[in-house]
């Protein structure tokens, strides 16, 4: 199938020439035609897959010129994605006269307001900072007829629900909304019922399925020796760009200090960052100006991070969901990545519900010449390993724990 065939507006179909689509993705083969058809869409499908296009391709032929009210809203969970998502819209809509603004929180309110006053086609937002400006008369969403909900269980995991239904409410009932969201529990099941009409379900793989390319291990080690082990796993693997995962701010902070202490350049991404400093971080990330990007859950989902050779959990995640997120940060676009799990004898729980939740045995592996100590998961296994410590590696004490790192630059590279 080609694009020429999906009967996107010509402008816009310049756009995707000159971005070098060749083709459409499934999700994007199957959510333009019923869009531009006016149906409704509910969209599951791994990250990665094309998916702000799917909608954005459809909303920008539809809107045709511009025109002063604001008639496509999209909403996002976090204001990385939003500004991820206005990048694409303009980017889509760069050979029409439409008008595209962001709006999220954390910045102050000037440029967003002076961007509202010249007027705007498409909007896309952050339902706190998209709320603050309807109630003070910045904007209008009387005249919304297209409606995007877009990583709706995220929005659900960080109780913006309320914020949302309030928004919806302030759009025109005759719109078409199309809503995306990697697993559908109860609560979004209610919202799909109350702000959608008969709604078309795409599915694009198996739901809740990590990206199958990836390669998946778990390394079972004692807590105490969890750092040393993320040293020594980035010291062993030949990586381009890895994404370390903790579970606290103050975790990813502790890492990202010694990864920084070892020689590796880091960015951290996380909620107690100013917007500048996670913009930075993601910037430069994505130039590969860091190799390593240290982060909590915020990052994990939708987040255009393209070339990530490796995934870290440094911590087990809480949430299956959160793992499944976590690693489609890794084998995007059909890119083989690999995804490793540290773990420790408390996380045995959350890594049986993962285990659970993907329907797959993750392998257990031990890395070869870290000197392990002891911990009880290594009963459990049944190929261990044997112990080695490799000549010419030196000891060093890290928060109690004793790890060895290559004598010099252990670091390789593909
Ligand atoms: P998304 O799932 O929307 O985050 O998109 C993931 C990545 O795929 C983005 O970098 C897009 O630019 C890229 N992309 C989207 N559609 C296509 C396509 N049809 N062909 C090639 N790349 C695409």
């Amino acid at each position: 199938m080609s694009f020429v065939s999906l009967q996107l507006s010509d402008p816009v179909l310049r756009s995707v020439t000159a971005k070098g689509y060749t083709e459409p993705t499934p999700i994007q083969a199957e959510a333009i035609p019923l869009l531009l058809n006016g149906r409704d869409v509910i969209g599951s499908a791994q990250t990665g897959t094309g998916k702000t296009a799917a909608f954005a391709l459809p909303i920008l032929t539809k809107l045709q010129g511009h025109q002063r009210d604001t008639r496509a809203l999209i909403l996002e969970p976090t204001r990385e994605l939003a500004l991820q998502v206005e990048a694409a819209f303009k980017t889509y809509a760069q050979f029409t006269d439409l008008r595209v603004a962001v709006l999220y929180g954390g910045v102050g309110y000037g440029l967003q307001l002076d961007a509202l006053k010249k007027g705007v086609d498409v909007i896309i937002a952050t339902p706190g900072r998209l709320l603050d400006h309807v109630q003070r008369g910045g904007c209008r969403l009387n005249h919304v007829q297209y409606l995007v909900l877009d990583e709706a269980d995220r929005m659900l995991d960080m109780g913006f629900l309320p914020d949302v239904r309030r928004i919806i409410d302030k759009c025109p009932k005759a719109r078409q909304t199309a809503l995306f969201s990697a697993t559908i529990p109860p609560q979004i099941e209610t919202l799909i019922q109350w702000t959608m009409t008969n709604p078309q379900t795409i599915e694009i793989g198996r739901r809740q399925s990590p990206a199958e390319t990836v390669k998946h291990v778990i390394y079972p080690v004692a807590e105490v020796q969890k750092m040393p082990l993320l040293l020594a796993l980035l010291d062993h693997v030949h990586y381009q760009s890895v994404i370390v995962f903790c579970r606290t701010r103050r975790r990813a902070d502790d890492a990202a200090r010694l990864l920084k202490q070892n020689q590796h350049s880091v960015a951290v991404l996380h909620s107690d960052r100013t917007q500048k400093e996670r913009e930075k971080a993601l910037e430069g990330f994505r130039e590969g100006r860091y190799e390593v990007l240290v982060a909590t859950d915020i990052a994990a989902r939708g987040l255009d991070i393209q070339d990530v050779s490796h995934v870290i959990n440094l911590d087990v995640p809480l949430h299956p969901e959160d793992y499944v997120h976590r690693i489609g940060r890794t084998g995007r676009a059909a890119a083989t990545g690999d995804a490793f799990t540290i773990m420790v004898a408390e996380d045995g729980p959350q890594v049986f519900d993962i285990e659970r939740f993907i329907n797959q045995k993750i392998p257990r592996e031990r890395l070869a010449g870290f000197d392990y100590q002891y911990t009880a998961l290594f009963d459990a296994e049944k190929t261990a390993q044997p112990n080695v410590r490799p000549s010419g590696v030196k000891a060093v004490r890290v928060r109690g724990g004793y790890f060895f790192s290559p004598g010099k630059g252990g670091r390789k590279r593909r």
